[in-house]
This record gives structure tokens, sequence and C-alpha cells, in this order.
């Protein structure tokens, strides 16, 4: 198979003030049609060719017919300091699934576009941890991913059985894509697992089924996250639904049992259920150290724990978002829930004025004991119900502008009120709006225990941002649980 055509040259977004790239004369709005006689796929390949010490870049330059040639003279290692539009030039590569549980399949209609995006690409996985299926994967992708060490990647596995499987995914390639699975982990690629587990389709007796398929077959596997399934009021499959209480219970009770098997076998717990799952049974949530350092914390597994070891003062707990790879990649652009969120801060009331903390119902039940601990009358939760998406959508995370302007304008003035910054990205809600449509000012805080303490005390907040020059589209994290493409 050849390798895919590169349709789109990079596109310059910013140039670095003094940088090798400003001293060459490049610009913003310049597109790179080659480095050094190469066109790169994406900001992988780009990240490689930037490295080198000296560039003759040929670039294309808005208003003029002739591409334009620009030597850049730099140290190896040095960064260019020219910052590119999108993470893959080529294309991304589209997800060819039809999940029942496909959370872009219960968006209201009207969102915008980027939201829309099914990708199911190896490289975003790498670049971004977004989940990808390997339904697509291709034999050059393996070399590729084996050559390049492109690790850690996240695989969803949903079940081990091959007809379960391509159910799930409606698709036939979902019965033998996990082939590549083993072929990453044999070439010794950490790879991270989830479960998008669907009521009455692959809970119970599946659930057990795969993962014995993953002892028995990818032991080597990082972790495997058990998620929920999110079922918004836009869902038009009649076989989704929520949890009830004892399915949350039984899940909970067969990751336990399994964490035991896996610790017996290999001696690591290897499988983490979702938060969601301890708060929809009413459970006490595992300790801190049965995570095991939380390795999928920003997918929702033992979030809770780590963020009450913050508010406690643990600031090795505040985890904030991890930047991933994409940090270290010269003009990379962040992407997902991985692009900055948005300033911390924001004024609300005065110093003393009573602080009401807004948060998603799900928040609501891991921060009430938490505030509670503080013993402070002048600090309230303020649970928001989401109503935009509706059925048994609950994290904080999914919260809207359309939402919180509702809840805040039955809420008095002159308070401060505490928004977690995870229902933002760069600015906007999932919805669109912004911090300035909301009918009352509020604080963003990161989301992490250790901010929120600060914030209360009034002591600023942690810095648990992503890297300065990584920004992008699509808003706040969707939850795996939700079955995004991550
Ligand atoms: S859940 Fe993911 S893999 Fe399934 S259809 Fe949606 S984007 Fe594709």
């Amino acid at each position: 198979m050849s390798a895919p055509r590169v349709t789109t040259a990079p596109k310059v977004v910013a140039v670095t003030e003094s940088s090798p790239a400003h001293r060459s004369g490049l610009r913003a709005g310049d597109e790179l049609v080659s480095l050094n006689g190469r066109s790169p796929r994406d900001v992988i390949e780009y990240s490689l060719l930037v490295d080198e010490p000296d560039l003759d870049l040929v670039v294309r330059r808005r208003g003029r017919s002739d591409p334009l040639l620009l030597s850049v003279a730099k140290e190896p290692g040095e960064p260019l300091g020219a910052e590119v539009s999108s993470a893959v030039f080529d294309r991304v590569r589209t997800c060819d699934n039809h999940c029942e549980f496909c959370f872009i399949h219960q968006l209201p209609k009207g969102m915008r576009r980027s939201l829309s995006l099914k990708d199911d690409d190896y490289r975003l996985s790498f670049l971004y941890g977004n989940f990808t299926t390997l339904t697509r994967f291709t034999e050059m992708d393996l070399e590729r991913v084996l050559t390049e060490r492109l690790s850690p990647l996240f695989v969803s596995i949903h079940a081990t059985d091959p007809d379960i499987r391509s159910d799930l995914l409606r698709n036939r390639r979902g019965a033998t894509s996990l082939r590549w699975l083993g072929a990453l982990l044999d070439g010794g690629i950490e790879v991270h697992g989830q479960v998008v587990v669907c009521p009455g389709k692959n809970d119970g007796d599946v659930l057990h089924d795969t993962l014995a398929g993953v002892l028995d077959r990818y032991p080597g596997l990082a972790t495997v996250a058990c998620v929920p399934l999110g079922v918004s009021n836009f869902s038009h499959e009649s076989a989704m639904r929520p949890h009830t209480r004892a399915e949350a219970e039984a899940v909970c009770d067969t990751v336990e049992q399994w964490q035991q098997t896996f610790l017996d076998a290999i001696g690591r717990r290897m499988v983490f259920a979702a938060d969601e799952y301890y708060l929809m049974a009413e459970r006490a949530f595992p300790a801190a150290a049965t995570y095991e350092g939380f390795p999928q914390h920003e997918n929702g597994l033992g979030m809770a724990r780590a963020f009450e070891a913050a508010f406690g003062g643990d600031e090795h707990a505040a985890l904030g978002v991890r930047p991933g790879f994409f940090a270290a990649v010269d003009g990379a652009p962040a992407l997902g829930y991985r692009a900055a969120r948005a300033e911390p801060g924001g004024s609300g009331g005065g110093p003393d004025a009573p602080i009401a903390i807004l948060t998603g119902e799900y928040g609501a039940l891991v921060l009430a004991p938490l505030v509670s601990s503080l013993g402070r009358d002048d600090i309230r939760l303020v649970p928001v119900a989401n109503s935009f998406f509706g059925g048994n959508i609950g994290v904080s995370g999914l919260l809207t502008g359309t939402d919180l302007s509702a809840e805040l304008s039955r809420q008095p003035t002159g308070h401060r009120y505490l928004l977690p910054d995870s229902c933002l990205s760069e600015g906007r809600f999932l919805d669109d709006l912004t911090l300035a449509d909301l009918p009352r000012a509020v604080e963003v805080v990161a989301t992490d225990g250790l901010s929120l303490r600060r914030a209360l005390e009034g002591t600023g907040t942690a810095d648990t941002s992503p890297p300065s020059g990584c920004r992008t589209p699509q808003p706040a994290r969707v939850p795996v649980s939700l079955g995004s493409p991550r």
C-alpha cells in the first residue's frame, strides 16, 4: 500500500520573535511546501525535520505567484519557532465504524462541525491520547510506529470476542483489527486500552470474557479503562440505555475481581473502573494507591481520589492535563481535550463575598465531602444539571454555557462563582458560548483539588494549564464514556 498523499502544506499560524524562523523571514500565513526537500505528512515528521541544524524552506506566500526560498540557520535541536495549524497535513484518518454508543451521533443538531470529526488515526492517538479502534491500521502504519517508537498509544478494545467486537463497532474489520494490538505490544509499544461498557451488550459475562481475553492475549497492555456508556437525549439507538445501579455495582465487582487476578498473574492491577461507576453504585472510591499512579486519570479513572488528595495539599496529586508528546513537538498545535482551556482567573465578587462552586451533578457528589470538611458556611456547591445533552450526562466537562447561564441567572449577584476549566476549550463551551455570555462573572479554576483549595483560600491557582503555544479546536474533553473517538 502506498503512503498517504500529502494534500496540504503545513500552514504557519505563529512565528516566535527572534527565533530562527523569524530571522529567516518566515511569516504567519506562509505555507511550508517543503523542508530540506521533504514534505511532512504530519507534525511527527515535521518535528524530525525541524530538528535539523540548517533548513532550506520552500514557502508559498499569499500574493506571490512563485514560491519563496528561505534559509534557516539554527543549531541542531534548536526550536524553529514556527507554529503550524494542524497536526496532520495529509488527511486525518476517519473512523469507518458505526458504534451504537458513539457520542458524536448523540450531539444535538447545529453544533460546530469540528465536534463531528470521527477520527481513528494512530497519529492522533500518539499525539493527543485519542483512542483508536485500529480498524484502519495497516502494515505500513505498524512499521512506522515501531520504527519511530510512537508510544504510548490508546486503543479501544470494547470486547475481545471477534463477533461481539465487530457487532459493537458495526464493522466487520472490528473482528480482526485487534491483531494489530498484539503486534504493537510485541514491538514494545506502550498501549492503554478502554472498554466502553454498554449494559446488555458487553457487560456481565462478556466483560468477564473480555478481561480474560486481555490477560490471555494482551497481558502487556499498560492499563484497561472500563467506562460507562453515556446516553444523551439525542441518541437514536434504542438498545443503548444507562446502567442501572445494580449493573454499575456489577461492573465494580467484576473489575475488582479481575484486579486481583491480574495482580496474582502479572503483579499489577491493569484494569480500572471509571469513577462514574462508583458514583452510580453509591460506593466509596477505591483507595488512591490502588490506581497505581493514576495512568488514566484524565479518562476519569481515579480522578476523584487524585482530586481529594490534591485538595488535602498533596501537590503531586494535582495532575491536571498531562501534555503528552505534543508538548515536545516544536510547532505542534494542541488538539482535543489537551487544548488550552482558558486563562485561570477572572473576577467575581469581592474577597469576602460568599463563594459558589459551579460543577456538574457528578462533580457535586465528589466535592460535597471535601467542601464540608472545611467547615465554612460561606462556600456552597451549585450543581448544574445538564439539560443541553440530557440523558445521564452529569460530568463537569460537558457543562455548556446554556445550562450555566440558566443556573447563574437564578443565583444572586455579588458572589464569587468558581468554574472548573474542564468545560472550556480556548475559552469556549461546547455550545460555542463564552464566559462573556454568562450572566454573572465567573472565576475559572484549573480542574484539580489543589487549585480549587487555593481559590477557596484566595491564594491563587496551581499551574496545571498546558504549555504555551498549544491550542486548537474541540472544546473540553469529551469523556470516553460517551463513546467519543477517543
Ligand atoms: S465511538 Fe469512536 S469508533 Fe465508534 S463510531 Fe464513534 S468515533 Fe467511530
